[in-house]
């Protein structure tokens, strides 16, 4: 009989994985109560969840995925218990390369469009655990300067979707060792959840005479002041409301707080100094941020790792990072971005964090030059060329075909190739015209794609639509410029006229750059040049010019090798 039983549940099972549409739900509403226990590394919520089939059919079962270090306790809906499955799912999504996934089989079937709430009850252990970076390789050492999220007793720090699956989701598995199947399903998540909501009640429990500790789960309440609800446990409620942009997360630690008027920094005691050095950096870029941004509207947060080797990680107006880094240049380049989250909200991710990448390019060049800056936008332009590469020769679904930066959920999209399109729009506009475009943007009002063109519109007279339509509207991929060729005269005693005919290989119209260099000089002009269309532009030089190169490096590209043209002789 318990042979049958077990060939039973795992008919069931293949059956399931065959039938299972795993994304055919998006989480539309999380509210959950959180009771965390450091001392013991726990975790235990209770709440309810709503979901909605956005598939085309009607669904019988629906999957509920967490971390595979938590057990699922209860799943109900209208006062009913469920039965339901429960199995081991492989899939990176989770730091421990595993999820818990419950099958569940819903009372009634819910049609396409409708929506189902449920309740569940889930606990489990948090602990340090980089499984599914050891696994491909990686050294346990380098693996947990990653993957740092656990709960325990002196510190919890544990973020959202793609690190700990700490609250219900359900995503088609994705494998570090597969290409980018882990970033696209993620992305996909991303994007279903994107205006979803999440309402929590962080919990702590203390050991009996234990310090009060310092919690953050979310933005909108920094650092609140704990609720005492029973002699030894403190809760505060978080809110997320755009959760596509975010990864709820919660750290708990004994910190000290340096409050500030843009920034408040949560350290542990021995590192107050370096926690100064932050918030000087915050001091020293506010009045650069508001410059670009309008007013910082809500002080960013910055909350020390313990582990000092620790990847900064960002979320909103949070910056988790250590303390250890105190070059003040680099500090800056991180607040920049912080801050200017604070001061520009946007429900759209290629404004939202395509400007934060951006303000960091503009400030190197604040601190520097513009060549500090394009080398800094260069760390970006790598990741921009592999991502146009994968969706161009591997779209696995044709939605992935055009992964236009209005509605991606890219990371390399809506970060470092949204973070050139505003640098481009910088170098199209001026800076002057584009701060006062920005000033006019109200995030409330970013309701259709076309809003942001059109008050470029109204503040520059300038008609951009190729600019949009290439850039933002589609995804064209990138361009490839070259030199077709170059042909100079000498037009007057000492000046010399060079004609330049550029070919953009690539399907992307821009403006771009094109420098002549002579002996002990050079000029440069902009030439506007189509996808797949030649542009041509006539440049003045003091002397024979010797080289000439199209492209500073402002304008991202996908090859680079072909930008220089070698001038042999001067036709006369
Ligand atoms: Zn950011």
């Amino acid at each position: 009989m318990k042979w049958f039983v077990a060939l039973w549940v795992f008919c069931a099972a293949a059956i399931h994985s065959f039938s299972l549409d795993r994304e055919a739900f998006t989480f539309t509403r999380y509210d959950l109560d959180v009771r965390v226990e450091p001392a013991q590394q726990r975790l235990a919520v209770r709440g309810s969840i709503t979901l909605r089939n956005d598939s085309s059919s009607a669904q019988k079962n629906a999957v509920l995925q967490i971390s595979s270090s938590l057990s699922w306790r209860s799943i109900q809906s209208e006062g009913k218990l469920f039965q339901f499955l429960s199995q081991p799912y492989t899939s990176d999504v989770d730091h421990t390369g595993e999820l818990s996934e419950a099958i569940v089989r819903l009372p009634h079937e819910v049609p396409s469009g409708g929506s189902v709430e449920l309740s569940i009850g889930y606990e489990g252990v948090i602990l340090l655990d980089a499984t599914r970076f050891t696994r491909i390789g990686m050294p346990k050492e380098a693996a947990v300067h990653s993957d740092w999220d656990q709960i325990g007793p002196a510190f919890s720090a544990v973020r959202g979707v793609g690190y700990v699956a700490w609250y219900p989701i359900a995503i088609e598995a994705g494998n570090l060792s597969q290409g980018r199947s882990l970033f696209e399903a993620i992305g996909r998540w991303k994007k279903h959840a994107q205006n979803a909501e999440m309402k929590i009640k962080l919990r702590v429990e203390t050991n009996p005479g234990g310090t009060r500790p310092k919690m953050l789960c979310g933005e909108d309440e920094p650092w609140p002041s704990e609720l005492t609800t029973e002699p030894q446990e403190f809760s505060i409620d978080c809110h997320y409301s755009q959760l596509g942009l975010r990864a709820p997360s919660f750290v708990i630690a004994n910190y000290a707080v340096l409050d500030r008027p843009v920034v408040q920094i949560a350290y542990r005691a021995e590192h107050r100094s370096n926690a100064e050095k932050f918030a000087q950096a915050a001091d020293t870029v506010a009045p650069f941020v508001t410059d670009w941004f309008g007013s910082i509207r809500s002080k960013a947060q910055v909350a020390e790792l313990f582990d000092s080797g620790a990847s900064p990680f960002e979320s909103g107006t949070v910056l988790l990072a250590p303390l250890s880094d105190t070059d003040p240049k680099l500090l800056q380049m991180a607040l920049v971005h912080e801050l200017t989250h604070a001061a520009f909200p946007s429900p759209r991710p290629w404004i939202y964090e395509g400007l934060a990448h951006f303000a960091q390019a503009a400030y190197r060049e604040h601190q520097e030059s513009r060549s500090a800056a394009l080398d800094f936008m260069g760390l970006h332009r790598t990741a921009v060329v592999d991502a146009e590469k994968a969706f161009n020769t591997d779209p696995k679904d044709s939605a992935a075909k055009d992964d236009s930066l209005i509605s991606t959920m890219t990371d390399e999209f809506y970060r470092s190739k949204a973070a050139y399109v505003w640098w481009m729009l910088r170098d199209l506009l001026g800076e002057g015209p584009l701060k006062k475009v920005l000033a006019a943007y109200k995030a409330t009002e970013d309701r259709d794609s076309a809003y942001f063109q059109r008050l470029v519109q109204a503040e520059t007279k300038r008609d951009l639509q190729w600019f949009f339509d290439d850039w933002v509207y589609h995804d064209r991929g990138l361009p490839d410029f070259r030199i077709e060729s170059a042909f100079a005269r000498q037009a007057s005693q000492g000046n010399y006229l060079v004609t330049v005919t550029v070919e953009n290989l690539g399907a992307a119209s821009a403006e771009v750059p094109v420098t002549v260099r002579f002996d002990g000089g050079a000029t440069s002009e902009r030439v506007e040049v189509r996808g797949n269309a030649k542009g041509v532009v006539r440049i003045a030089a003091a002397k024979p010019p010797t080289e000439i190169a199209v492209n500073d490096g402002s304008v991202p590209e996908s090859d680079l090798t072909n930008n220089i043209y070698m001038v042999q002789a001067l036709s006369k």
